[in-house]
């Protein structure tokens, strides 16, 4: 089969051909790739990020947001079938773990990543197991919902924890209107009742924000802190999701920030300054996230199938990898770059 190859860092991928995956174990299931995300992940892949980190062997098969349809099973199977169209969870994981027993699937002590340290999903065909395998509702196609697997799942988790801590009424500031804003502010507006406050240096972003449900745009241009300030009867937002974390988003995202609110870090860049006596003093909280569990995505499955959820894609044949990446490098990609074998 097809499959675009890691051969090498700081050079350019490669279009190989090599043997279809086949089941190995018994919980073994083969997805025939229908649609593969292009992340600026993988650019980091190849810029030699992650060379340490993974410990992968080259070459290996690069791509981890990936959906299609499954192709063949194992004999332990019994959640899916061939022919069902599927999204992947972007982990394998154990099921046995104390983190898996949770619930907690990117905890898991015993996890391989397709396309980070395992083959992954640049490719006709790609292996995973029942456990990480999300059938999707009919009228979805696997391209078009690919890259929820991953910034739509990263999105969704630090959203719905917000929204399980917030009342109707309570304002949530979204601070970055770019996809992974855009999937976070429709999640919101799906599960909660807060007031979604968008923020952004980008007046083309947070435009885009308040279309598709924002309640409040701000363009970052000096009064945005005040501005929020204003929206909230001086008080402050009860909970802030923070997708940029660098540039100084999270000084300011911390003084739009009410007494006892919760502040959820998604984006990473710089370090958090605050003086502790500010944080007992007025009981604020600091929440990381981390990608995202199997039901996380499954509950993002339900909002895209209501058409609640939706993503903006552009599509590649897989031949057309080095376009794609080119194109996401020089920031000329609208919504998501997907390749489709
Ligand atoms: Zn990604
Ligand atoms: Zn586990």
């Amino acid at each position: 089969m097809k499959a675009v190859q890691v051969v090498g860092y700081h050079t350019t991928l490669q279009l190989t051909d090599i043997p279809e995956p086949t089941v190995e174990g018994p919980l073994d299931v083969i997805v025939r790739i229908g649609g593969a995300g292009v992340c600026r992940t993988d650019l980091h892949i190849l810029e030699g990020q992650w060379e340490e980190k993974s410990g992968v062997a080259l070459p290996y098969t690069i791509g981890h947001e990936n959906a299609g349809w499954v192709h063949a099973v194992g004999d332990a199977v019994t959640n899916v079938a061939v022919g069902d169209k599927v999204i992947l969870h972007p982990l394998i994981t154990c099921g046995l773990c104390r983190a898996c027993r949770f619930g907690d699937d990117v905890h898991c002590e015993n996890s391989t990543f397709p396309g980070i340290d395992v083959n992954g999903g640049y490719a006709e065909y790609l292996r995973t197991t029942a456990r990480s395998v999300v059938r999707i509702d009919d009228s979805l196609e696997p391209a078009d919902v690919a890259a929820l697997a991953d910034a739509g799942l990263t999105a969704y988790h630090a959203v719905a924890k917000a929204a399980k801590t917030t009342r109707p009424g309570d304002v949530c500031v979204v601070i970055g209107a770019g996809g992974l804003g855009h999937i976070g502010i429709q999640v919101l507006k799906a599960i909660s009742g807060v007031t979604v406050v968008v923020l952004d240096r980008n007046p083309a972003a947070v435009e885009l924000a308040v279309k598709i449900g924002a309640d409040h745009g701000i363009v970052a241009d000096g009064t945005h802190i005040q501005q929020v300030l204003d929206l909230t009867g001086g008080h402050g937002a009860e909970a802030v999701v923070d997708f940029v974390g660098e540039g100084g988003a999270t000084r300011e995202g911390i003084a739009m920030l009410r007494r006892a609110g919760n502040y959820y870090v998604v984006g990473y860049g710089e370090n958090i300054d605050v003086p502790t006596i500010d944080v007992i003093s007025t009981e604020i909280n600091f929440i990381g996230n981390l990608v995202g569990s199997y039901n996380d995505l499954q509950e993002l499955m339900t909002l895209a199938a209501q058409g609640k959820v939706t993503l903006h894609t552009t599509r590649y044949r897989l031949e057309d990898f080095q376009q794609a990446l080119d194109d996401l490098d020089a920031g000329r990609v609208r919504g998501r770059a997907i390749l489709v074998p």
